[in-house]
């Protein structure tokens, strides 16, 4: 993390790094009660370009929704500001991190009344399962923890107090020597990763946990259009964890996490042990879709010249 990073867009206004703070009697710092979004912009094609941005804010505003949270700007206000942050950086490749939240106020478990702020700061991310991971693969645990049932956190909104199970399940993986945790669902069902989506390939074809219990992931939806764009079969059903052990390939997808092999989980190697060729076929199709060089996905880009 950067000790003194770029400016951060907070209501409209970009604010010095060091300036960018949040005052103690806040709801979402005391109670986790705000929204999020992790978008990654690329050197591409045209130049700084900001994978699926309108997917994310749209996600954002959903989430939003879904807690309870009314965001007093539109989409389009947040669009802008996106782009004009990562602008304002100066990075040709980055993170962004979009949050909605309560800064001042409402300690009685009820924000009514209270002033609804976003603010979106931008930092250079490299491969956040660690370097050299996309190449060599992933070893994860599957965790003791449980996802959230899906009457208690909603699991459609990437809501800040959701992540904090799933900061404790990726600390107790790392703890453990393992890259990451993988989360069963209150079934017993393979869920997703602290924050990454999942994918098996048995006999060439892909399977993916249906959305019920997981959060609709933009990577897994761009990936499930890449896959069936170059003549994949990709099925989206409830699997278990002894099915991924005996997988011929796994791999997880999420911003950050882009498109990573697994190749062992609970220390049984998945097929060879190391990435296989359909994960690598889709981090190829990925890692061109979002620097802009496959046409038949132009869209997905959002270029941030012309601010
Ligand atoms: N699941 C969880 C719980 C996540 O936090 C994330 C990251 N946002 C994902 C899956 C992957 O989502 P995306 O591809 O939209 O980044």
């Amino acid at each position: 993390m950067e000790e003194q990073g770029s400016p951060i867009w907070i209501d409209g206004k970009l604010v010095d790094w060091a300036d960018a703070s949040v005052h103690f009697v806040s709801n979402s710092f005391q109670y986790g009660f705000g929204v999020f979004e992790g978008i990654r912009a690329y050197d591409g094609e045209q130049g700084t370009s900001i994978f699926r941005l309108d997917a994310h804010i749209d996600r954002l505003f959903k989430s939003a929704k879904i807690i309870g949270l009314d965001i007093p700007y539109t989409r389009e206000t947040i669009v802008e500001a996106c782009r004009e942050t990562v602008a304002a950086s100066g990075h040709s490749q980055c993170y962004l991190r979009p949050v909605a939240y309560i800064g001042y106020g409402g300690m009685g478990l009820n924000y009514t009344g209270c002033k609804v702020s976003v603010g979106i700061a931008v930092w250079f991310w490299g491969e956040y399962l660690g370097q050299g991971k996309l190449e060599q693969g992933t070893r994860v645990k599957t965790s003791s923890y449980t996802r959230h049932h899906i009457n208690s956190n909603m699991s459609k909104a990437k809501a800040c107090g959701n992540y904090m199970l799933f900061q404790m399940a990726r600390t107790d993986a790392l703890r453990g020597g393992y890259d990451e945790a993988l989360l069963l669902d209150a079934e017993g069902h393979v869920a997703e990763g602290s924050v990454e989506n999942v994918f098996i390939v048995r006999d060439g074809q892909l399977i993916t946990p249906p959305l019920t219990y997981i959060l609709d992931g933009i990577t897994r939806d761009s990936i499930i259009q890449l896959a069936r764009g170059a003549g994949l079969v990709v099925r989206e059903e409830f699997f278990t964890r002894d099915a991924m052990y005996i997988a011929d390939e796994a791999f997880f997808v999420g911003t950050g996490a882009e498109v990573t092999p697994v190749v062992a989980l609970d220390d049984r190697p998945i097929g060879q042990g190391v990435p296989g060729p359909v994960t690598r076929r889709l981090q190829s199709l990925y890692f061109d879709a979002v620097r802009g060089r496959d046409e038949r996905y132009a869209h997905w880009v959002t270029p941030v010249a012309g601010v």
